[in-house]
């Protein structure tokens, strides 16, 4: 229907992701600062489930044979949540149920260059900007100085005088249904930044950029935008390592992560990599700090940039990191740095013998290839 909108749009990996990618993967995209991750606004599954029979289940209000599929909770345990960011291991999503909301047709962005590379103002920041903005904001990213420079590096037409890169660069998505609001939303942005900040263009990198005074909402900014500027292309391959960290850990996290690849480094293990090429913030107080790194994906040095990115992987999950786009190596990433607790891994393992008796989906994630296995010898000791 014209007007509405599932407000969180999908990743930023294009138009090829699907929605049951994005539930299975609990997708954080475009709209995700103020509508949430994808799991969040679904309200119910039909799912296959793999067992002999084929099972086929519905989940939400659709549970109840005589309802319409208009609301989650109820009906029984949240059922849904099980099959929400499980990665397909526990059956095959044919239908989802979405929550739709009116769309404020009124959008815009404001750019903003931190003074200095001060990840504590960041933070500060962002939680005014969410505290006191909240309804406004449909996307909140903080882009680290060396993305900056790197983009300026990468641009198309590159102007005369460069500028100066002081800090990060907050980008600000507003919405609104009503101009007035929409420009106390922005008068109140200004005023939480105006003295630890300047506003930024990024034209003044890339002379192609549009101006923000320009900015029309555009879904091809947001699938471009990851493919456009930090997609390697094969032979070379992105090991990502996006997680969630409540934005209090902020600094503290990219402290730990400098002296990891400091020491990975001096070891020789350490490929190109960036703490984070962007920090997306989302709704209740956390971000996802967005990263990875380069690695080759070649005989002879495909294992060393495996190697690398469970090292990596492993060493955010001991700091709290939170993965949640749970691939083979993500996955079995957080078993071998021993976050689960037995009891977890037992359940975890109950649930999926429930659902896939002969554990047919997805079997190398999370270490998990059967049943008797015992998961806890992929642990990685000693680092
Ligand atoms: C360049 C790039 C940018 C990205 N940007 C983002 C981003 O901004 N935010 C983000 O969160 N992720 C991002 N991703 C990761 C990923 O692309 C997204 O999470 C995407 O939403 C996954 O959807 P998909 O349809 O591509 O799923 P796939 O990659 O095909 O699958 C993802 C997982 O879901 C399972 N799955 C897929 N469909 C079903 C189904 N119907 N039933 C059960 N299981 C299923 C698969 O087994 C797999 O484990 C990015 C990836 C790349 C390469």
């Amino acid at each position: 229907k014209k007007g509405l909108t599932t407000g969180v749009l999908g990743p930023g990996s294009g138009y090829s992701a699907t929605i049951g990618g994005g539930l299975s993967n609990s997708t954080a995209g475009f709209g995700s600062t103020k509508y949430g991750l994808v799991p969040e606004i679904c309200i119910g599954v039909e799912v296959v489930l793999p067992n002999p029979q084929g099972t086929i289940l519905r989940t939400g209000a659709a549970a109840n044979r005589y309802a319409q599929p208009f609301c989650r909770y109820g009906v029984a345990p949240d059922f849904t949540g099980l099959f929400m960011g499980d990665v397909g291991t526990m059956g095959i999503k044919t239908k989802a149920f979405l929550k739709l909301s009116p769309d404020p047709p009124l959008k815009t962005r404001r750019d903003y260059m931190l003074h200095k590379d001060d990840y504590n103002k960041a933070t500060e920041f962002i939680h005014k900007l969410q505290k006191e903005v909240k309804d406004g904001i449909t996307d909140l990213m903080v882009v680290p100085s060396i993305v900056i420079d790197l983009k300026g590096l990468m641009a198309k037409e590159r102007p005369p005088k460069k500028s100066e890169i002081t800090g990060p660069v907050f980008q600000v998505g507003l919405e609104a249904f009503d101009q007035r609001i929409l420009d106390v939303y922005i008068e109140r942005v200004d005023e939480i930044l105006k003295n630890d900040t300047r506003p930024f263009e990024m034209q003044e990198i890339d002379l192609t950029e549009p101006l923000t005074k320009d900015f029309k909402f555009n879904l091809k900014y947001a699938f471009n935008y990851f493919n456009q500027y930090i997609s390697p292309a094969p032979p070379s391959i992105a090991c990502t390592t996006c997680h969630k960290i409540p934005i209090t850990h902020i600094a503290e996290a990219k402290k730990l992560s400098d002296e990891f690849e400091k020491i990975q480094k001096q070891k020789g293990t350490e490929l190109t990599g960036a703490f984070a090429t962007v920090i997306f913030t989302l709704p209740n107080g956390h971000c996802v700090i967005v990263g990875g790194l380069i690695g080759d994906n070649v005989d002879g040095k495909r294992q060393k940039a495996m190697n690398a990115w469970h090292a990596r992987l492993r060493h955010q999950v001991r700091y709290g990191g939170v993965h949640y786009w749970l691939g083979e190596a993500i996955s079995q990433s957080i078993v071998e740095a021993d976050a689960f607790t037995p009891e977890f891994i037992q359940f975890f393992k109950d649930i999926k013998k429930t659902v896939d008796p002969n554990f047919l989906l997805s079997p190398k994630k999370f270490h998990m290839y059967n049943y008797e296995d015992d998961i806890t010898k992929y642990i990685v000791k000693d680092e």
